[in-house]
């Protein structure tokens, strides 16, 4: 139907008037030919226009034409429209209360009728019309019928009711949300509208705060600075104004809130207000703390933990390297023992083997001293001497050593007896006597009080006793002066020896009772000696229940303390 369709005739079904037809009623055509198609050209148009209903109605209400929107919007085919009484396109209900009769009544009263509701097409189905009818009155002024036209306003009605109803549903949405306070303000800042949210974080009802300034919900010293009048200038400006800050509730109370404020303006661009959305933080910004706490803890936790463990494994590792080092100790000391052993055995032997050659030695040279084999020269007398004295030197050295190797090896035996200490001393004293003559030392040992006796092996004491004295010779100078005396100490007898001589340094005190030491000893030192004395005599001492001790300052000499187990 693209072009213009050729528009049907309407049939007269009942009364025959056309009010479309300028000359009334008929279809005479007694106007002339410029009228006839004057009027056959309304009723093209009519009958062509489809997006309008348009037919008429005799005064009664009868159809009496049909177009080609009718036909459109109703459904009815003009034969089946024309005749029929237009209450056909109304509700039963609208029917029963006779709103037709009453539209075309007051279209005859006042000239037209308009109206919008509810149709019904010939299937049953029903649309939104608006309808004019507008009175037709004759020459004489006689109603002659009405025009109609309607038009179908189904598809803007239910725009219509789509936006009321997205509106309506926005507000309820709005009106519920109850974590964010949704308000309006007037373009002056005053309380426009109020959702259930700004109740429940602001505190104030609907009622309290309409018409309120927002300054209300600002702390005193953002009013004092004017800032909201900042924040609708920035608003207005930008479009909108965002801020994290400070908010007062109803009680007074502050939260930490954020803000959204959004100009809204017409279509004209007129300010007509503000939207402002609050929203309270408190509780988020307490979630993030506690989320941050929690992270903390964890981590601590987290690092406790790792130190723990760091410090497990340190432990671990440190007892590791302790046994480590305890088991190299007691391979170290069994070594030591073992090597200690093979040593006390090792100079056991050499003494043994060195002893026998050496008193062959001595024999023969005494032997030809004497003469006995042949006449011996006074030079090869004197010869003979020092091989003599060589060889009992190294007598004794040899004799020391072994010495040494069983008190080392705990083989020496002790006789324990009652030792008259100054009769001891005495027989000692006698011994090295003529050595201190040749020296020109004094050697003074004088005894006041009672004989002091000692538990001890005598002959180990005076071994003891022989080697104190004959160091104290040894290392002290010409016109110096060796003392030697015993007293009761406690549950002991001590003797002392002191010499006027070149005194130990003190960080040899304790070293000279280590076997083979001697202090300053040299390739070419004169000092005859093995430095065991001191160790066999310490270990000696000690063996029967006493001591051996040194005090000495060097350059004043020494005194050497043997202690005894009083007898
Ligand atoms: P030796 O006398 O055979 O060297 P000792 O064990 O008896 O061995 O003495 C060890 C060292 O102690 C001596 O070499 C000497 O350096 C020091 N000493 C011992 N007695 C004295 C003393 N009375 N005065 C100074 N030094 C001494």
């Amino acid at each position: 139907m693209s072009t213009l369709p050729t528009p049907p005739r309407p049939q007269p079904a009942h009364r025959r008037i056309d009010p479309f037809e300028p000359t009334g009623a008929g279809g005479a055509s007694s106007a002339g030919g410029a009228v006839q198609d004057a009027a056959e050209l309304y009723r093209v148009l009519v009958d062509s226009v489809r997006d309008y209903a348009i037919f008429a109605l005799d005064p009664d209400g009868y159809i009496l034409s049909w177009n080609a929107g009718a036909k459109r919007f109703k459904g009815y085919e003009s034969d089946e429209a024309i005749g029929k009484h237009f209450s056909i396109f109304y509700p039963p209900e609208k029917v029963a209360e006779r709103f037709p009769e009453h539209e075309l009544e007051v279209a005859s009263r006042v000239g037209h009728f308009e109206d919008e509701g509810w149709r019904v097409r010939k299937d049953g189905s029903r649309f939104w019309a608006n309808v004019v009818i507008t009175a037709l009155r004759g020459e004489g002024g006689e109603l002659i019928g009405f025009a109609k036209v309607t038009r179908d306003l189904t598809e803007r009605r239910r725009a219509e009711l789509a936006l009321q109803e997205s509106e309506q549903r926005f507000r309820l949405l709005v009106q519920g949300v109850r974590d964010y306070a949704i308000f309006m303000l007037d373009a002056s800042g005053h309380v426009a509208t109020w959702n259930d949210g700004a109740e429940r974080i602001k505190g104030y009802t609907a009622d309290e705060i309409i018409g309120k300034h927002m300054r209300t919900f600002y702390p005193p010293e953002d009013n004092a600075a004017d800032k909201t009048t900042h924040e609708l200038e920035v608003a207005a400006r930008e479009g909108s104004f965002e801020e994290e800050g400070w908010r007062m509730r109803k009680d007074g109370s502050r939260f930490w809130a954020n803000v959204l404020i959004t100009a809204l303006r017409d279509e004209r661009g007129r300010l007509i207000g503000f939207a402002k959305v609050t929203r309270d933080l408190t509780e988020r910004n307490a979630a993030q703390a506690r989320a941050l706490e929690d992270a903390r803890r964890l981590a601590s936790e987290e690092a406790a933990r790792e130190h723990a463990e760091e410090r497990a494994r340190e432990l671990r590792e440190l007892a590791a390297r302790l046994s480590e080092q305890a088991l190299q100790l007691e391979l170290r000391s069994a070594e030591a023992e073992s090597a200690n052993k093979a040593k006390g055995a090792f100079l056991a032997a050499m003494s043994h083997e060195l002893r026998t050659p050496l008193n062959a030695i001595g024999g023969y040279a005494e032997l030809l001293q004497m003469g006995i084999t042949g006449p011996v020269s006074s030079a090869q007398v004197e010869q003979l001497e020092r091989i003599r004295r060589a060889q009992q030197h190294l007598l004794r050295v040899i004799s020391e050593i072994l010495n040494f190797s069983r008190v080392e090896a705990g083989q020496a035996d002790y006789v324990i007896s009652r030792v008259p200490m100054h009769a001891t001393i005495e027989s000692v004293a006698q011994m090295i006597a003529p050595q201190a003559t040749r020296k020109e030392i004094t050697l003074v040992h004088t005894f006041t009080g009672p004989e002091l006796v000692a538990r001890a092996d005598e002959a180990k004491v005076q071994q003891v006793l022989l080697n104190l004295m004959s160091n104290a010779l040894k290392f002290t100078a010409p016109g110096g002066r060796v003392s030697v005396w015993t007293e009761r100490d406690g549950a002991n007898v001590a003797t002392h020896v002191c010499d006027t001589g070149i005194g130990i340094p003190a960080d040899k005190l304790e070293a000279i009772f280590e076997p083979f030491v001697q202090v300053g000893r040299s390739l070419t030192s004169d000092h005859e000696g093995t430095g065991l004395g001191l160790s066999i005599s310490r270990d000696l001492a000690r063996g029967m229940g006493g001591n051996l001790v040194v005090s000495s300052h060097p350059g004043d000499g020494s005194t050497f303390t043997l202690t005894l187990p009083a007898g």
